[in-house]
Protein backbone atom coordinates (compact mmCIF):
# COMPACT_ATOMS: atom_id res chain seq x y z
CA UNK A 1 0.00 0.00 0.00
CA UNK A 2 1.30 3.47 -1.18
CA UNK A 3 2.11 5.56 2.51
CA UNK A 4 -0.73 7.74 3.39
CA UNK A 5 2.48 10.71 3.91
CA UNK A 6 3.54 10.38 0.61
CA UNK A 7 -0.02 10.68 -1.06
CA UNK A 8 -0.40 13.68 1.19
CA UNK A 9 2.80 15.08 -0.59
CA UNK A 10 2.96 14.00 -3.92
CA UNK A 11 -0.68 14.00 -4.63
CA UNK A 12 -1.57 17.50 -2.41
CA UNK A 13 1.26 18.94 -1.62
CA UNK A 14 1.08 19.15 1.80
CA UNK A 15 3.57 18.43 4.52
CA UNK A 16 1.93 17.37 7.20
CA UNK A 17 -1.41 16.31 8.42
CA UNK A 18 -4.06 18.91 10.23
CA UNK A 19 -5.44 17.15 13.91
CA UNK A 20 -7.15 13.96 13.59
CA UNK A 21 -6.21 13.46 9.89
CA UNK A 22 -4.43 10.72 10.08
CA UNK A 23 -5.95 9.21 12.77
CA UNK A 24 -9.32 9.25 10.80
CA UNK A 25 -7.20 8.01 8.03
CA UNK A 26 -5.73 4.69 9.43
CA UNK A 27 -8.83 3.83 11.00
CA UNK A 28 -10.65 4.23 7.65
CA UNK A 29 -7.69 2.22 5.89
CA UNK A 30 -7.94 -0.56 8.66
CA UNK A 31 -11.77 -0.99 7.77
CA UNK A 32 -13.14 0.31 10.64
CA UNK A 33 -16.59 2.72 10.19
CA UNK A 34 -15.47 6.06 11.74
CA UNK A 35 -17.09 9.40 12.50
CA UNK A 36 -14.47 12.74 12.14
CA UNK A 37 -15.70 15.56 13.76
CA UNK A 38 -13.60 18.65 13.19
CA UNK A 39 -14.47 22.22 12.71
CA UNK A 40 -14.81 23.94 9.59
CA UNK A 41 -11.75 24.09 7.48
CA UNK A 42 -10.62 21.39 9.47
CA UNK A 43 -9.88 19.38 6.43
CA UNK A 44 -12.10 16.84 6.55
CA UNK A 45 -12.33 16.19 2.60
CA UNK A 46 -8.57 14.78 3.10
CA UNK A 47 -10.10 11.94 5.58
CA UNK A 48 -11.67 10.00 3.00
CA UNK A 49 -9.90 11.02 -0.37
CA UNK A 50 -6.54 9.69 1.17
CA UNK A 51 -8.08 5.85 1.54
CA UNK A 52 -9.75 6.62 -1.39
CA UNK A 53 -7.01 6.83 -2.94
CA UNK A 54 -5.08 4.02 -1.49
CA UNK A 55 -8.10 1.58 -1.10
CA UNK A 56 -8.93 -0.59 -3.91
CA UNK A 57 -12.30 0.44 -5.97
CA UNK A 58 -14.34 3.22 -6.17
CA UNK A 59 -15.27 5.86 -3.32
CA UNK A 60 -18.70 6.84 -2.96
CA UNK A 61 -18.80 10.31 -1.53
CA UNK A 62 -22.70 11.39 -0.31
CA UNK A 63 -23.00 14.77 0.07
CA UNK A 64 -26.56 17.22 0.32
CA UNK A 65 -24.73 19.92 -1.09
CA UNK A 66 -24.94 19.89 -4.70
CA UNK A 67 -23.62 23.13 -5.32
CA UNK A 68 -20.15 21.80 -4.15
CA UNK A 69 -19.76 18.66 -6.01
CA UNK A 70 -18.71 20.38 -8.86
CA UNK A 71 -16.05 22.47 -6.86
CA UNK A 72 -14.77 19.01 -5.63
CA UNK A 73 -14.43 16.90 -8.28
CA UNK A 74 -12.70 19.93 -10.35
CA UNK A 75 -9.97 19.75 -7.70
CA UNK A 76 -9.49 16.29 -7.63
CA UNK A 77 -9.10 15.80 -11.72
CA UNK A 78 -6.87 18.76 -11.80
CA UNK A 79 -4.86 16.54 -9.24
CA UNK A 80 -4.84 14.04 -12.01
CA UNK A 81 -7.27 11.96 -10.09
CA UNK A 82 -10.29 10.53 -12.07
CA UNK A 83 -12.95 11.52 -10.10
CA UNK A 84 -17.27 12.65 -11.38
CA UNK A 85 -20.21 13.71 -10.05
CA UNK A 86 -23.88 12.46 -10.74
CA UNK A 87 -26.52 14.79 -9.62
CA UNK A 88 -29.97 16.25 -11.28
CA UNK A 89 -27.98 19.38 -12.17
CA UNK A 90 -26.95 16.99 -15.56
CA UNK A 91 -28.90 16.08 -18.40
CA UNK A 92 -30.56 12.30 -17.70
CA UNK A 93 -28.35 11.34 -20.83
CA UNK A 94 -24.98 12.77 -18.58
CA UNK A 95 -25.96 10.97 -15.83
CA UNK A 96 -26.97 7.20 -17.88
CA UNK A 97 -23.40 8.09 -19.45
CA UNK A 98 -21.74 8.68 -15.84
CA UNK A 99 -23.43 5.80 -14.34
CA UNK A 100 -21.97 3.36 -17.11
CA UNK A 101 -18.72 4.40 -16.56
CA UNK A 102 -18.57 3.98 -12.95
CA UNK A 103 -19.86 0.47 -13.40
CA UNK A 104 -16.62 0.32 -15.51
CA UNK A 105 -14.35 1.17 -12.87
CA UNK A 106 -13.41 4.70 -14.26
CA UNK A 107 -13.70 6.20 -11.61
CA UNK A 108 -11.96 6.55 -7.81
CA UNK A 109 -14.50 9.09 -6.46
CA UNK A 110 -17.78 9.54 -7.29
CA UNK A 111 -19.65 11.95 -5.37
CA UNK A 112 -23.56 11.80 -5.20
CA UNK A 113 -26.37 13.59 -3.34
CA UNK A 114 -28.70 11.52 -0.63
CA UNK A 115 -31.74 11.49 -3.60
CA UNK A 116 -29.45 9.09 -5.42
CA UNK A 117 -29.85 6.18 -3.43
CA UNK A 118 -33.48 6.47 -4.04
CA UNK A 119 -33.32 5.17 -7.98
CA UNK A 120 -32.52 1.31 -7.79
CA UNK A 121 -30.74 1.31 -11.17
CA UNK A 122 -28.04 3.70 -8.81
CA UNK A 123 -28.27 0.88 -6.27
CA UNK A 124 -28.00 -1.74 -8.71
CA UNK A 125 -24.82 -0.50 -10.36
CA UNK A 126 -22.86 0.31 -7.25
CA UNK A 127 -23.84 -3.46 -5.91
CA UNK A 128 -22.36 -4.63 -8.39
CA UNK A 129 -18.92 -2.83 -8.53
CA UNK A 130 -16.01 -2.77 -5.96
CA UNK A 131 -16.22 -0.29 -3.46
CA UNK A 132 -13.53 1.27 -1.56
CA UNK A 133 -15.49 3.39 1.04
CA UNK A 134 -18.56 5.17 1.54
CA UNK A 135 -18.27 8.94 3.19
CA UNK A 136 -21.12 10.41 4.84
CA UNK A 137 -20.16 14.67 4.57
CA UNK A 138 -22.04 16.44 6.27
CA UNK A 139 -23.03 13.46 8.36
CA UNK A 140 -25.52 15.31 11.01
CA UNK A 141 -27.97 15.72 8.68
CA UNK A 142 -28.84 12.25 8.54
CA UNK A 143 -29.70 12.91 12.49
CA UNK A 144 -33.27 14.15 13.64
CA UNK A 145 -31.03 16.12 16.27
CA UNK A 146 -28.88 17.71 13.49
CA UNK A 147 -29.55 21.17 12.70
CA UNK A 148 -30.51 20.50 8.98
CA UNK A 149 -32.06 17.21 8.94
CA UNK A 150 -32.95 15.50 5.65
CA UNK A 151 -34.93 12.38 6.17
CA UNK A 152 -34.19 10.97 2.46
CA UNK A 153 -30.00 10.83 3.69
CA UNK A 154 -30.90 9.07 6.57
CA UNK A 155 -33.50 6.09 4.65
CA UNK A 156 -29.93 5.79 2.47
CA UNK A 157 -28.83 3.40 5.69
CA UNK A 158 -31.74 0.94 5.42
CA UNK A 159 -31.13 0.81 1.86
CA UNK A 160 -27.50 0.48 2.29
CA UNK A 161 -27.70 -2.56 4.76
CA UNK A 162 -29.24 -4.54 1.89
CA UNK A 163 -25.50 -4.72 0.03
CA UNK A 164 -23.45 -7.56 0.37
CA UNK A 165 -20.34 -5.21 -1.32
CA UNK A 166 -20.50 -3.04 2.13
CA UNK A 167 -17.42 -0.89 2.62
CA UNK A 168 -15.88 0.76 5.25
CA UNK A 169 -18.26 3.71 6.11
CA UNK A 170 -17.05 6.94 7.10
CA UNK A 171 -19.20 10.12 8.62
CA UNK A 172 -17.95 13.88 8.54
CA UNK A 173 -19.36 16.61 10.57
CA UNK A 174 -18.52 19.45 12.07
CA UNK A 175 -21.61 19.02 14.45
CA UNK A 176 -20.19 18.59 17.78
CA UNK A 177 -23.12 17.92 20.05
CA UNK A 178 -23.75 14.66 21.99
CA UNK A 179 -27.15 13.84 20.98
CA UNK A 180 -25.74 14.00 16.89
CA UNK A 181 -22.83 12.23 17.40
CA UNK A 182 -24.43 9.19 18.69
CA UNK A 183 -27.29 8.91 16.61
CA UNK A 184 -24.30 8.72 13.92
CA UNK A 185 -22.65 6.31 15.36
CA UNK A 186 -25.56 4.23 16.10
CA UNK A 187 -26.93 4.64 12.22
CA UNK A 188 -23.36 3.97 10.47
CA UNK A 189 -22.40 1.66 13.61
CA UNK A 190 -19.41 2.79 14.63
CA UNK A 191 -17.92 2.00 17.61
CA UNK A 192 -17.17 5.10 20.36
CA UNK A 193 -13.18 4.27 19.80
CA UNK A 194 -13.48 5.25 16.13
CA UNK A 195 -14.66 8.31 16.82
CA UNK A 196 -12.14 10.95 15.96
CA UNK A 197 -13.24 14.70 17.67
CA UNK A 198 -11.09 17.54 17.36
CA UNK A 199 -13.43 19.43 18.94
CA UNK A 200 -14.64 22.65 17.65
CA UNK A 201 -11.87 25.22 18.48
CA UNK A 202 -10.46 27.12 15.53
CA UNK A 203 -6.94 28.28 16.79
CA UNK A 204 -6.62 30.05 14.01
CA UNK A 205 -9.69 32.57 14.11
CA UNK A 206 -9.54 35.73 16.89
CA UNK A 207 -12.82 37.01 17.67
CA UNK A 208 -14.09 40.56 18.37
CA UNK A 209 -16.86 42.35 19.45
CA UNK A 210 -16.64 46.43 18.53
CA UNK A 211 -19.07 48.91 19.96
CA UNK A 212 -19.26 52.47 20.07
CA UNK A 213 -17.98 53.66 16.72
CA UNK A 214 -19.30 54.42 13.68
CA UNK A 215 -20.28 51.49 11.48
CA UNK A 216 -19.36 52.44 8.04
CA UNK A 217 -16.36 55.01 9.41
CA UNK A 218 -15.39 51.59 10.88
CA UNK A 219 -15.41 49.19 8.19
CA UNK A 220 -14.05 51.92 5.64
CA UNK A 221 -10.72 52.63 8.03
CA UNK A 222 -10.82 48.39 8.29
CA UNK A 223 -10.42 48.06 4.61
CA UNK A 224 -7.89 50.29 4.20
CA UNK A 225 -6.00 48.77 6.41
CA UNK A 226 -6.47 45.06 4.94
CA UNK A 227 -6.48 46.46 0.89
CA UNK A 228 -5.59 43.18 -1.11
CA UNK A 229 -7.58 40.76 1.65
CA UNK A 230 -10.57 38.69 1.25
CA UNK A 231 -13.12 38.93 3.59
CA UNK A 232 -16.64 38.74 4.00
CA UNK A 233 -19.10 41.51 5.15
CA UNK A 234 -22.61 40.42 6.88
CA UNK A 235 -25.32 43.01 6.71
CA UNK A 236 -28.69 42.18 8.74
CA UNK A 237 -31.02 43.10 5.59
CA UNK A 238 -30.89 43.40 1.64
CA UNK A 239 -31.35 47.46 2.06
CA UNK A 240 -27.95 47.14 4.84
CA UNK A 241 -26.53 45.76 1.95
CA UNK A 242 -27.31 47.51 -0.67
CA UNK A 243 -26.11 50.87 0.94
CA UNK A 244 -23.20 49.74 2.41
CA UNK A 245 -22.06 48.24 -1.42
CA UNK A 246 -23.17 51.74 -2.76
CA UNK A 247 -20.87 53.91 -0.18
CA UNK A 248 -18.16 51.30 -0.53
CA UNK A 249 -18.08 51.48 -4.42
CA UNK A 250 -18.53 54.77 -4.67
CA UNK A 251 -15.60 54.90 -2.78
CA UNK A 252 -13.75 53.10 -5.38
CA UNK A 253 -13.75 49.56 -3.06
CA UNK A 254 -13.88 46.45 -5.00
CA UNK A 255 -16.71 44.72 -3.53
CA UNK A 256 -19.39 42.10 -4.70
CA UNK A 257 -22.84 42.05 -3.17
CA UNK A 258 -25.38 38.58 -2.81
CA UNK A 259 -28.61 38.89 -1.23
CA UNK A 260 -32.02 36.68 -2.15
CA UNK A 261 -33.39 39.89 -3.94
CA UNK A 262 -30.83 39.88 -6.23
CA UNK A 263 -31.48 37.46 -10.03
CA UNK A 264 -29.79 34.39 -10.20
CA UNK A 265 -27.50 35.47 -12.60
CA UNK A 266 -26.39 37.77 -10.58
CA UNK A 267 -25.83 35.94 -7.57
CA UNK A 268 -23.85 33.57 -9.60
CA UNK A 269 -21.79 36.27 -11.15
CA UNK A 270 -20.63 37.87 -7.89
CA UNK A 271 -20.23 34.58 -5.91
CA UNK A 272 -17.53 33.71 -8.82
CA UNK A 273 -16.03 37.26 -8.67
CA UNK A 274 -15.27 36.27 -5.15
CA UNK A 275 -14.63 32.82 -5.45
CA UNK A 276 -11.77 33.64 -8.08
CA UNK A 277 -10.23 37.28 -6.28
CA UNK A 278 -11.61 39.23 -8.85
CA UNK A 279 -13.56 40.88 -5.93
CA UNK A 280 -12.09 40.88 -2.52
CA UNK A 281 -14.77 41.88 -0.24
CA UNK A 282 -18.41 40.40 -0.12
CA UNK A 283 -21.43 42.01 1.18
CA UNK A 284 -24.31 39.88 1.85
CA UNK A 285 -27.05 38.84 3.90
CA UNK A 286 -27.05 35.27 5.42
CA UNK A 287 -28.10 33.94 2.12
CA UNK A 288 -24.58 33.85 1.49
CA UNK A 289 -22.13 31.43 2.32
CA UNK A 290 -23.91 27.92 2.71
CA UNK A 291 -21.47 25.62 0.16
CA UNK A 292 -18.94 28.29 -0.40
CA UNK A 293 -15.47 26.90 -0.34
CA UNK A 294 -13.19 29.74 -0.28
CA UNK A 295 -9.94 29.26 1.67
CA UNK A 296 -8.44 32.29 1.74
CA UNK A 297 -11.02 34.71 3.48
CA UNK A 298 -9.10 36.64 5.90
CA UNK A 299 -11.62 38.22 7.88
CA UNK A 300 -15.34 38.13 8.56
CA UNK A 301 -17.28 41.39 9.87
CA UNK A 302 -20.77 41.42 10.97
CA UNK A 303 -22.27 44.36 10.22
CA UNK A 304 -25.09 44.05 13.32
CA UNK A 305 -25.70 40.73 15.52
CA UNK A 306 -26.93 37.32 14.01
CA UNK A 307 -29.64 36.12 15.70
CA UNK A 308 -27.73 33.02 17.80
CA UNK A 309 -24.33 31.71 18.60
CA UNK A 310 -24.83 29.21 16.09
CA UNK A 311 -25.56 30.75 12.82
CA UNK A 312 -22.62 32.88 14.63
CA UNK A 313 -20.00 30.68 14.88
CA UNK A 314 -20.64 29.09 11.28
CA UNK A 315 -20.50 32.44 9.34
CA UNK A 316 -17.72 33.90 11.25
CA UNK A 317 -15.95 30.53 10.51
CA UNK A 318 -16.27 30.49 6.77
CA UNK A 319 -13.00 32.65 7.60
CA UNK A 320 -9.46 30.95 8.05
CA UNK A 321 -10.21 27.57 6.08
CA UNK A 322 -6.35 27.72 5.25
CA UNK A 323 -5.55 27.25 8.84
CA UNK A 324 -3.69 31.05 8.29
CA UNK A 325 -4.59 33.62 10.99
CA UNK A 326 -8.24 35.22 10.42
CA UNK A 327 -10.08 37.81 12.24
CA UNK A 328 -14.20 37.35 13.46
CA UNK A 329 -15.18 41.11 13.90
CA UNK A 330 -19.02 41.79 15.41
CA UNK A 331 -20.23 45.57 15.10
CA UNK A 332 -22.66 45.89 17.98
CA UNK A 333 -25.18 48.02 18.35
CA UNK A 334 -27.96 48.28 20.77
CA UNK A 335 -30.16 48.55 18.25
CA UNK A 336 -29.54 45.32 16.67
CA UNK A 337 -31.43 43.98 19.84
CA UNK A 338 -34.41 45.04 19.10
CA UNK A 339 -34.26 44.29 15.08
CA UNK A 340 -33.33 40.80 16.31
CA UNK A 341 -36.69 40.89 18.69
CA UNK A 342 -38.65 42.42 15.81
CA UNK A 343 -37.65 39.31 13.31
CA UNK A 344 -39.02 36.83 15.97
CA UNK A 345 -42.00 38.20 16.60
CA UNK A 346 -42.47 38.69 12.87
CA UNK A 347 -42.14 35.00 11.76
CA UNK A 348 -44.65 32.53 11.89
CA UNK A 349 -43.39 29.97 14.47
CA UNK A 350 -45.51 28.85 17.21
CA UNK A 351 -45.17 30.15 21.05
CA UNK A 352 -42.86 27.78 22.16
CA UNK A 353 -40.27 27.85 19.16
CA UNK A 354 -40.47 31.81 19.67
CA UNK A 355 -39.14 31.16 23.64
CA UNK A 356 -36.45 28.66 22.21
CA UNK A 357 -35.62 32.08 20.11
CA UNK A 358 -35.55 34.39 22.75
CA UNK A 359 -33.58 31.91 24.48
CA UNK A 360 -30.77 31.65 21.66
CA UNK A 361 -30.82 35.16 21.20
CA UNK A 362 -30.45 36.21 24.76
CA UNK A 363 -27.24 34.20 24.51
CA UNK A 364 -25.93 36.24 21.68
CA UNK A 365 -26.80 39.06 23.36
CA UNK A 366 -25.08 38.09 26.38
CA UNK A 367 -21.83 36.85 24.11
CA UNK A 368 -21.80 40.97 22.96
CA UNK A 369 -21.88 41.79 26.51
CA UNK A 370 -19.58 39.56 28.55
CA UNK A 371 -16.04 40.48 29.51
CA UNK A 372 -14.51 36.77 29.51
CA UNK A 373 -12.40 35.13 26.47
CA UNK A 374 -15.09 35.42 23.54
CA UNK A 375 -13.56 31.77 22.39
CA UNK A 376 -14.64 30.15 26.03
CA UNK A 377 -17.70 32.00 25.76
CA UNK A 378 -18.33 29.86 22.29
CA UNK A 379 -17.27 26.75 23.32
CA UNK A 380 -19.08 26.50 26.78
CA UNK A 381 -21.89 27.10 24.66
CA UNK A 382 -21.56 24.04 22.43
CA UNK A 383 -20.29 22.41 25.60
CA UNK A 384 -16.79 21.87 24.08
CA UNK A 385 -14.83 23.69 26.65
CA UNK A 386 -12.91 21.06 28.67
CA UNK A 387 -9.93 23.01 29.13
CA UNK A 388 -11.36 26.08 30.32
CA UNK A 389 -8.84 27.91 29.41
CA UNK A 390 -8.66 32.02 27.70
CA UNK A 391 -7.77 31.99 23.92
CA UNK A 392 -5.13 35.05 24.74
CA UNK A 393 -6.00 36.49 21.35
CA UNK A 394 -10.06 37.69 21.28
CA UNK A 395 -10.74 41.53 22.02
CA UNK A 396 -11.73 40.70 25.40
CA UNK A 397 -8.53 38.45 26.08
CA UNK A 398 -6.12 41.61 24.44
CA UNK A 399 -8.27 44.34 26.78
CA UNK A 400 -7.53 42.13 29.68
CA UNK A 401 -5.61 45.13 31.41
CA UNK A 402 -7.76 48.11 31.41
CA UNK A 403 -10.01 46.66 34.48
CA UNK A 404 -12.32 48.61 37.03
CA UNK A 405 -13.93 47.73 40.27
CA UNK A 406 -17.39 48.41 39.76
CA UNK A 407 -18.60 46.53 42.95
CA UNK A 408 -20.54 49.41 44.58
CA UNK A 409 -22.12 50.14 41.07
CA UNK A 410 -23.39 46.35 40.88
CA UNK A 411 -24.93 46.59 44.32
CA UNK A 412 -26.90 49.63 43.64
CA UNK A 413 -28.24 48.46 40.08
CA UNK A 414 -28.96 44.87 41.73
CA UNK A 415 -30.82 46.34 44.73
CA UNK A 416 -32.70 48.82 42.14
CA UNK A 417 -33.81 45.48 40.25
CA UNK A 418 -34.87 44.30 43.76
CA UNK A 419 -36.71 47.28 44.90
CA UNK A 420 -38.83 47.29 41.23
CA UNK A 421 -39.94 43.51 42.43
CA UNK A 422 -37.97 41.66 39.93
CA UNK A 423 -40.89 42.79 37.09
CA UNK A 424 -39.33 44.75 35.17
CA UNK A 425 -36.71 44.88 32.16
CA UNK A 426 -33.09 46.10 31.13
CA UNK A 427 -34.16 49.71 29.71
CA UNK A 428 -36.71 50.29 32.38
CA UNK A 429 -34.27 49.44 35.29
CA UNK A 430 -31.69 52.03 33.79
CA UNK A 431 -34.80 54.76 33.49
CA UNK A 432 -34.59 54.24 37.04
CA UNK A 433 -31.43 54.29 37.83
CA UNK A 434 -30.74 57.32 35.39
CA UNK A 435 -33.78 58.80 37.53
CA UNK A 436 -35.73 59.24 33.75
CA UNK A 437 -38.62 61.57 34.04
CA UNK A 438 -40.63 59.23 31.45
CA UNK A 439 -44.20 58.51 31.59
CA UNK A 440 -43.79 54.57 32.24
CA UNK A 441 -42.40 55.60 35.51
CA UNK A 442 -44.37 57.70 36.88
CA UNK A 443 -47.13 54.93 35.91
CA UNK A 444 -45.14 52.04 37.87
CA UNK A 445 -44.32 54.78 41.01
CA UNK A 446 -40.97 53.72 40.00
CA UNK A 447 -39.62 57.20 40.70
CA UNK A 448 -41.15 56.77 44.74
CA UNK A 449 -38.77 54.09 45.25
CA UNK A 450 -35.17 54.65 47.33
CA UNK A 451 -33.09 53.93 44.12
CA UNK A 452 -34.36 56.13 41.75
CA UNK A 453 -31.88 58.14 40.13
CA UNK A 454 -29.22 56.58 42.59
CA UNK A 455 -26.62 56.22 39.52
CA UNK A 456 -27.68 59.31 37.51
CA UNK A 457 -24.08 60.51 36.87
CA UNK A 458 -24.21 57.88 34.01
CA UNK A 459 -25.78 57.85 30.68
CA UNK A 460 -28.84 55.53 30.17
CA UNK A 461 -26.72 53.85 27.73
CA UNK A 462 -23.88 53.32 29.57
CA UNK A 463 -26.23 51.99 32.51
CA UNK A 464 -27.81 49.75 30.30
CA UNK A 465 -24.47 48.33 28.70
CA UNK A 466 -23.53 47.36 32.74
CA UNK A 467 -27.34 45.92 33.12
CA UNK A 468 -26.61 43.83 30.20
CA UNK A 469 -22.95 43.12 31.09
CA UNK A 470 -23.96 41.82 34.65
CA UNK A 471 -26.74 39.22 32.88
CA UNK A 472 -23.92 37.77 30.57
CA UNK A 473 -21.66 37.25 33.47
CA UNK A 474 -24.28 35.67 35.72
CA UNK A 475 -24.41 38.17 38.40
CA UNK A 476 -28.16 38.71 37.44
CA UNK A 477 -30.70 36.17 35.90
CA UNK A 478 -33.03 37.42 32.91
CA UNK A 479 -36.64 35.74 31.76
CA UNK A 480 -36.71 35.42 27.97
CA UNK A 481 -39.42 36.54 25.45
CA UNK A 482 -40.52 39.21 23.98
CA UNK A 483 -40.12 41.75 27.71
CA UNK A 484 -37.73 40.21 29.02
CA UNK A 485 -37.92 40.44 32.88
CA UNK A 486 -34.61 40.59 35.47
CA UNK A 487 -34.18 38.91 38.68
CA UNK A 488 -31.64 38.14 41.23
CA UNK A 489 -29.84 35.17 40.98
CA UNK A 490 -27.40 33.11 44.21
CA UNK A 491 -24.42 35.39 42.44
CA UNK A 492 -26.54 38.71 42.96
CA UNK A 493 -27.27 37.95 46.51
CA UNK A 494 -23.10 37.07 47.04
CA UNK A 495 -22.02 40.74 45.22
CA UNK A 496 -24.83 42.07 47.69
CA UNK A 497 -23.54 40.70 50.66
CA UNK A 498 -20.11 42.00 49.49
CA UNK A 499 -18.76 38.27 49.60
CA UNK A 500 -18.14 39.42 45.44
CA UNK A 501 -16.17 41.41 43.78
CA UNK A 502 -17.12 42.95 40.41
CA UNK A 503 -14.54 43.52 37.68
CA UNK A 504 -15.33 45.25 34.60
CA UNK A 505 -12.34 44.67 32.10
CA UNK A 506 -12.94 48.04 28.99
CA UNK A 507 -14.60 51.20 29.79
CA UNK A 508 -17.85 51.40 29.06
CA UNK A 509 -18.98 53.02 25.73
CA UNK A 510 -18.51 56.70 26.26
CA UNK A 511 -21.57 58.82 26.52
CA UNK A 512 -22.29 60.50 23.44
CA UNK A 513 -20.73 57.92 20.78
CA UNK A 514 -24.64 56.53 20.36
CA UNK A 515 -25.44 59.54 18.21
CA UNK A 516 -22.86 58.42 15.70
CA UNK A 517 -24.80 55.10 15.21
CA UNK A 518 -26.47 54.35 11.70
P1 LIG B 1 -13.68 20.99 5.84
O1 LIG B 1 -14.41 20.10 4.87
O2 LIG B 1 -13.31 20.29 7.11
O3 LIG B 1 -14.39 22.28 6.10
P2 LIG B 1 -11.69 21.06 3.79
O4 LIG B 1 -11.51 19.61 3.63
O5 LIG B 1 -12.46 21.80 2.75
O6 LIG B 1 -12.31 21.39 5.21
O7 LIG B 1 -10.25 21.72 3.96
C1 LIG B 1 -10.10 23.11 4.19
C2 LIG B 1 -8.84 23.63 3.53
O8 LIG B 1 -7.70 23.10 4.18
C3 LIG B 1 -8.74 23.22 2.07
O9 LIG B 1 -8.28 24.32 1.34
C4 LIG B 1 -7.72 22.08 2.10
O10 LIG B 1 -7.04 21.97 0.89
C5 LIG B 1 -6.79 22.50 3.24
N1 LIG B 1 -6.12 21.37 3.90
C6 LIG B 1 -6.67 20.20 4.26
N2 LIG B 1 -5.74 19.40 4.86
C7 LIG B 1 -4.59 20.10 4.89
C8 LIG B 1 -3.26 19.82 5.39
N3 LIG B 1 -2.96 18.67 5.98
N4 LIG B 1 -2.33 20.78 5.25
C9 LIG B 1 -2.64 21.96 4.67
N5 LIG B 1 -3.85 22.28 4.17
C10 LIG B 1 -4.82 21.37 4.28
Amino acid sequence: MIEEEKVLQTYFGYETFRPGQKQTIDKITSKQNTLAVMPTGGGKSLCYQIPGLTLDGTAIIISPLISLMKDQVDALQSLGIAATYINSSLSASEQQTRLKDTEAGRYKFVYVAPERFESSFFVSVIKRIELALIAFDEAHCISQWGHDFRPSYRSIVSNLKRLSNIPVMIGLTATATEEVISDIQSLLNIESEHVVNTGFERENLSFHIVKGKDKPTYIRSFLDEHQNESGIIYAATRKQTDALYDQLTKRGISVAKYHAGLSETERKEAQAAFIHDEKTIMIATNAFGMGIDKSNVRFVIHYAMPMTIESYYQEAGRAGRDGEHSDCILLFSPQDIQLQKFLIEQSLMDDDAKQSEYRKLQAMINYCHTHSCLTSFILDYFNDNPSNQTCGRCSNCLHRQERTDITEEAQMILSCVKRMGERFGVGMTAKVLKGSKDKKINDFQLNKISTYGILSAYTEKELTEWIHFLIAEQLLATEEGKFPTIKLNQNSVDVLKGSRTVWMYTAPIPAGEEADYQ
